[in-house]
């Protein structure tokens, strides 16, 4: 699952007019399209466009998909500022297996030592799976689409690496579609016959409660709304 850290009124750092946001989201959008096109793998991300999202629903978003493991994506233009990644400083071992190999990808692609640090971000500390923050440099005299490009590499690299993705021999269709999460929803199930799916909690809640003290089975089946 992978995380562009900013969006909506959280434009993270900006400078010459340029919004740390912008250049996330289009970050995020070619990493999440080389894997997918290239590899044996499914890569989404936790939001699509400039959508606030608070750390929790992103989480909850890898979390109700069963990521393997979560990147949430920061760059750069300031010099000064460390390049690298981090881990939230209780991380296990998978953790900072993962870390490794993306500190090595981003060594790689980004031609420079990079950090593995440790850091409390919210992000990080709300994870329940192998979760990191990358911080990489985007600089502001070099041809933008290039430096975006170097940073998309070197977290493919370091991806590839660290879960051994193979070269993909199936296609993804529709293309570099965007995959997003997609709202909750529930099929309510009463007695064994289906009510229909619900996709606002309040409607779903309003019709367990109008059944609670006579149905003898009430069930609630997720209903899959992505491929
Ligand atoms: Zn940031």
């Amino acid at each position: 699952m992978l995380d562009p850290a900013h969006g909506g009124s959280d434009a993270g750092l900006q400078r010459r007019g340029v919004q740390e946001k912008d250049v996330t989201a289009r970050v995020v959008a070619r990493i999440q399209d080389e894997l997918n096109k290239a590899y044996d793998v499914e890569a989404r991300v936790t939001r699509v466009g400039d959508e606030p999202m608070r750390a929790e629903e992103r989480v909850e978003c890898a979390q109700e998909w069963n990521a393997d493991c979560l990147v949430s994506v920061h760059v750069t233009s300031d010099s000064a500022q460390t390049h690298g990644s981090f881990i939230h400083p209780g991380s296990g071992r998978v953790n900072r297996f993962l870390q490794q190999y993306l500190n090595q990808g981003m060594t790689e692609a980004l031609d420079q030592e990079v950090e593995a640090g440790e850091t409390e971000s919210d992000i990080l500390s709300l994870a329940l799976m192998p979760a990191i923050l990358t911080i990489s440099p985007v600089s502001v005299k070099e041809n933008e689409s290039v430096c975006i490009e170097r940073v998309v590499q070197a977290h493919v690299r370091g991806l590839v690496q660290a879960y051994n993705l193979q070269r993909a021999t199936r296609t993804i269709d529709p293309p570099g579609q965007p995959v997003a999460c997609q709202p909750l929803v529930y099929d309510l199930v009463i007695n064994g016959r289906s009510l229909g799916a619900f996709a606002e909690e309040e409607g779903l809640l309003q019709q367990i409660q109008g059944h609670i003290g006579w149905a003898t089975t009430i069930q609630l089946e997720r209903v899959r709304t992505h491929g």
